[in-house]
């Protein structure tokens, strides 16, 4: 046995690390007096302080402990252990100490970030005090591991599905992919040329549809839905049902190409109806978004064919004679088009009108300031006798090179109008030279009011999340208030969600570009293969373990387990570690005390209750 393994099961030598998080905690919580104070609790070894314990010198602190043999069990009191857990387990590890023997005080969300003062200082000591008592109870524990399927599902065949499918079975993973309609590229399907590189969205989804389609490790399934889930991480069983599609939907289209508008056709749709198994191992959600859908009367719309959205302004461009001088839309002239920007975006309370589910999209959807402006220098380039007016709340064109397209369409005299979302544009018809007259209180003229007739007014509308009710409830899948899909933590693991093994690529998780749905599809696919390369995946041991000497075979842990995760077997309770949520149920069901949590003990959690009683 190393001298390390000898320590972790010598006398408890407690650690403990106190964090500045550069004045978030110590601009409230005086962390020197914690240190002084919790320094003589039983236990305790050493106590320190650090201006960031996130840090490799903060890192390195705990670990020069651990060598020198001074310590064996590990707290850190700092931010949300969701944040910094992991990393610090991950310097335990690489010390060699066993990463279980540590235990997290939140002194940042739970403390200074709600209390000030004495208050914040006394708290932290309750806080730390409970940790440390918990800690010198912890006993060395190791990771489940389970056997993991060398394949990942991924529910979506838009361009971040595509993308990821092709970096997976490059990993060589064995891949599907499983697309609801006949057809591959989704949303952008239905755009002409994509910013800012100017490509064509067909040539791109083409190029990436038949990479997918060619590849043996890929398999698709178009017309397909996942509407059954069970397992865990590394061993996912899915249920697809397949439905044949309207025949006149692909009618006449012409297979293993790309069909304007409507998507790179495989030609694979099913003719029956059907149900099909998958065993997986990973499951990336591709799912794409919605686009906001205006209301009746809203800047005009439907009361008015002269009102359309972006998506259908695009379509119709591309239908467009060319070289005429003027744009011609829907058979007629368009001397002057008005392009109004955030529609159904950063929606106001009290301003905007909610949907029929009393639902606002409060948040900006980060791509149609800069399309709008894409599609208002094609008009120029295309046809110099069209003016365009350009109505705009903030230009928000934050991406690389995305300025540029502000800075050519002022150029090629865009003309530029910005609104307070209390004052926004009003469309009503007219009689006179032009069918509709846009009214508007322009704030780059001092709130004058002007008033101009136009042929055309588009409307720049924002990215919905999409309606995957069905499949959240299913899989018990985190959504935040936008109602996207919702990833661990934005920084740290961006394409994880708290499910193991799934993950997040594109648009399903918030507003991006093609840029960025591409990179986010690249970095789930490249998580993916990491936890599927081995074999086998590697789990938290904090699951419930049955004593067999005292469990009686009642049952009530089997009953009242969510995850079904016990069996009795021989009249005794049995775990499978892999389903195991770690819950607790079944602790508080057994009347024998004869099931515990691994890590998260009876005993422990008695051993800080006490230690919170007396600080
Ligand atoms: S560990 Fe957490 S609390 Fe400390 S510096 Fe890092 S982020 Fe801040
Ligand atoms: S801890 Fe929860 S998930 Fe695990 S066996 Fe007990 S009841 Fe089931």
């Amino acid at each position: 046995m190393s001298e390390i393994k000898k320590q972790e099961n010598g006398e408890p030598r407690v650690g403990v690390y106190i964090c500045h998080c550069g004045g978030n905690i110590s601009d409230h919580v005086d962390v020197e007096k914690v240190a002084e104070v919790i320094k003589d609790i039983p236990g305790v070894e050493v106590s320190h302080t650090n201006m960031f314990m996130c840090s490799d010198p903060g890192q390195e602190l705990i670990q020069e402990d651990i060598k020198k043999g001074n310590i064996n069990r590990v707290v850190v009191a700092s931010c949300a252990p969701s944040l910094h857990e992991l990393t610090f387990r991950g310097a335990i590890s690489r010390a060699e100490m066993n990463p279980y023997l540590y235990e997290h005080a939140n002194i940042r969300e739970q403390d200074s970030w709600v209390h000030h003062g004495d208050p914040a200082t006394a708290k932290a000591i309750t806080l730390v005090a409970a940790a440390i008592a918990k800690a010198r109870g912890l006993e060395p524990l190791e990771p489940i591991r389970v056997d993991a399927a060398n394949h990942a599902t991924i529910i979506g065949g838009g361009i971040a599905g595509l993308r990821a499918a092709v970096d997976l079975a490059r990993s060589g993973i064995k891949v599907a992919l499983v697309e609801k309609t006949p057809f591959l590229g989704g949303n952008a399907s239905k755009l002409d040329r994509v910013f800012p590189t100017g490509e064509k969205a067909g040539d791109l989804i083409t190029y990436l549809a038949k990479a997918v389609v060619k590849d043996p490790n890929i398999t698709v399934s178009t017309c397909s839905e996942v509407t059954g889930f069970e397992g865990y991480i590394g061993n996912f069983k899915l249920t697809v049902t397949k439905t044949p599609p309207e025949n006149d939907v692909v009618k006449g289209l012409p297979t293993g190409d790309f069909a304007s508008f409507a998507g790179f056709y495989p030609g694979n749709s099913p003719t029956v109806a059907g149900e099909e198994i998958l065993n997986t191992g990973v499951i990336i959600f591709a799912t794409g978004f919605e686009l906001y859908e205006p209301k009746q009367s809203e800047f005009g719309y439907k009361d008015n064919e002269e009102v359309m959205t972006l998506r259908q302004f695009i379509r119709a461009m591309a239908d467009a004679p060319e070289d005429t001088g003027t744009l011609t839309v829907n058979g007629k002239k368009v001397r002057r088009v008005a392009m109004i920007h955030c529609v159904g975006s950063r929606q106001i309370p009290g301003i905007h009108e909610a949907d029929e589910n009393d639902y606002m999209n409060e948040y900006c959807s980060r791509t149609c300031c800069a399309a709008t402006l894409q599609a208002a220098l094609e008009v120029r380039d295309g046809y110099p006798d069209t003016q365009v007016l350009d109505f705009y709340r903030d230009i928000r064109t934050y991406g690389h090179n995305q300025e540029d397209y502000y800075d050519r369409a002022s150029e090629q005299n865009v003309l530029f109008f910005r609104y307070e979302p209390e004052d926004s544009p009003v469309i009503t018809r007219e009689s006179g030279e032009y069918p509709l007259k846009i009214t508007v209180r322009d704030k780059l003229t001092f709130n004058e009011e002007v008033e101009v007739g136009v042929d055309l007014v588009v409307l720049a509308t924002g990215m919905k999340a999409k309606d995957i009710t069905p499949l959240v409830e299913m899989m018990k899948l985190p959504v935040g208030s936008d109602k996207f899909l919702q990833e661990v933590h934005p920084k740290l693991r961006p394409v994880e969600m708290a499910n193991g093994g799934i993950l997040l690529a594109g648009t399903c998780q918030a507003p991006m570009d093609i840029n960025e749905s591409c990179n986010a599809a690249q970095a789930a696919a490249a998580k993916a293969a990491a936890l599927l390369g081995k074999g086998y995946v590697e789990l938290d041991p904090f699951v419930a373990k049955v004593d067999i000497d005292k469990c009686q075979g009642h049952g009530n842990c089997a009953r009242e387990c969510p995850e079904k995760a016990i069996t009795l077997e021989n009249g005794k309770a049995d775990v499978n570690p892999a389903l195991c949520t770690g819950c607790g149920m079944c602790v508080a069901v057994c009347p024998e005390n004869g099931i515990d949590v691994q890590g998260w003990t009876l005993k422990e959690y008695e051993d800080m209750v006490d230690a919170i009683v007396k600080f």
